[in-house]
């Protein structure tokens, strides 16, 4: 191979001189030899003060293919004797960070594959083990991703919770209400996860006292957290979770009369799907049940079209249509209604906020297929730390 050519396209120059190229077209490898002319000099990696060589050695480092050959540099890495600071290896950081065995572009590419599909699959792709990559790229979410947040605009937060997978260990992620990025993702969903936020928010530029609300589910411990930490923050309940309960109420009510009433085996979907996400079947069957008023299910499930209405009214006729709807739902006296009734009225500020304000944690609809991706993405994770990291990576574009 001409070396010259090949010197170009590597991008050595003065000191550094392509020595020489090996192939094993066996194993389909070429290892590319870089050395510095002799004489030259490097800044000292302490002092920095240009020292002559002492003794050196190669590094190899993988760089991108050669056509179908992998390709390895063996840089010539210089120790240098400083009068100062003793003998120390100069840091060459043309091709490689200093404790890498990747090439700079190699890493890039192992982190634009990390968008496309999982890191179990980016191992295989590139022959490497996952533990090496998950290394890199947890390098590059620490520095380009979570060191450069600039927290100082945020306002408004949305907070939702995920496990790494069903039942398992869960993080917490908040999301920037106004930009949709995520902004800070912790192990576990008790209220300390709130102190760490405000800790991380000093951290990075942000104004603890400045934040505006918080749009989350209703879990005590995260409500705890919130007064304890964010004590001038308004609480907004999200809707799909406050609806979430009002669903809930119903299927418990629905299982309690199947037992006495056949025709409401397995129509559990029926009654809590969006009418619209029916099929015609399960269309033509919920209009036969409506017929009959009878029913509890049929009682129950005819509250959720008043509460949905509350979101869609103007702002000084909530507070009565809410109470009529309370009353209403009371007067079935059916059990699981009225713990859903008793639940809205012990958090009633953060849904009349939800209802008044229409902010929900939807922004993180892209959220919820961020959290899913991240789930398969990260599949086979060795440790919670990359779980999160994947959720920063995927959750800021
Ligand atoms: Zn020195």
């Amino acid at each position: 191979m001409e070396l010259n050519g090949l010197s170009d396209l590597l991008g050595i120059s003065n000191p550094w001189v392509l020595m020489d190229i090996k192939t094993q077209p066996k194993n389909k490898v070429i290892d590319v030899f870089i050395d510095f002319e002799r004489g030259s000099k490097f800044p000292c990696s302490v002092c920095g003060k240009q020292t002559a060589v002492y003794d050196s050695s190669y590094k190899r480092i993988r760089y991108l293919d050669l056509f179908d050959y992998r390709c390895y540099l063996n840089i010539k890495t210089p120790r240098l004797d400083c009068n100062k600071d003793g003998v120390k290896v100069a840091h060459v950081d043309k091709w490689s960070r200093k404790s890498s065995h990747y090439s700079l572009k190699f890493e890039a590419l192992s982190i634009r594959l990390c968008k496309e599909m999982s890191m179990k699959a980016v191992s295989v792709e590139l022959g490497e083990p996952d533990n090496n990559l998950w290394r890199v790229f947890n390098y590059y979410v620490n520095i380009k991703i979570k060191n450069s947040l600039d927290l100082q605009s945020v306002k408004r937060v949305c907070v939702d919770e995920t496990a790494t997978k069903r039942g398992h260990n869960y993080v917490s992620i908040f999301t920037d209400y106004d930009t949709g990025t995520v902004i800070y993702v912790v192990e576990g969903r008790k209220k300390e996860v709130f102190s760490m936020f405000y800790g991380w928010l000093w951290d990075h530029g942000g104004h603890p006292g400045e934040i505006e609300l918080f749009s989350m589910d209703m879990s005590k411990s995260y409500q705890a957290g919130k007064r304890e930490y964010f004590a001038s923050a308004q609480v907004v309940f999200d809707r799909f979770h406050i609806k979430k309960g009002l669903n809930e109420a119903i299927n418990t009510v629905r299982k309690n009369e199947v037992q006495t009433v056949d025709e409401l085996k397995k129509t559990k979907y029926i009654w809590l799907k969006n009418e619209k996400n029916l099929t015609e079947n399960q269309k033509n069957t919920l209009e036969e049940f409506l017929v009959d008023c009878s029913l509890d299910t049929v009682k129950a499930f005819q509250l959720k079209s008043g509460f949905d209405h509350l979101w869609k009214v103007q702002s000084l006729a909530i507070e009565p249509l809410m109470e009529s709807w309370i009353e209403k739902a009371l007067r079935l006296n059916l059990k699981p209604i009225n713990r859903f009734v008793k639940s809205v009225k012990n958090n009633m500020n953060g849904i009349m906020n939800a209802i008044k304000t229409g902010i929900t944690n939807a922004v993180s609809e892209g959220l919820n297929s961020v959290m899913q991706l991240a789930r398969s993405r990260a599949r086979g994770f060795r440790n919670i730390d990359n779980f999160c990291n994947m959720i920063y990576f995927l959750g800021n574009h």
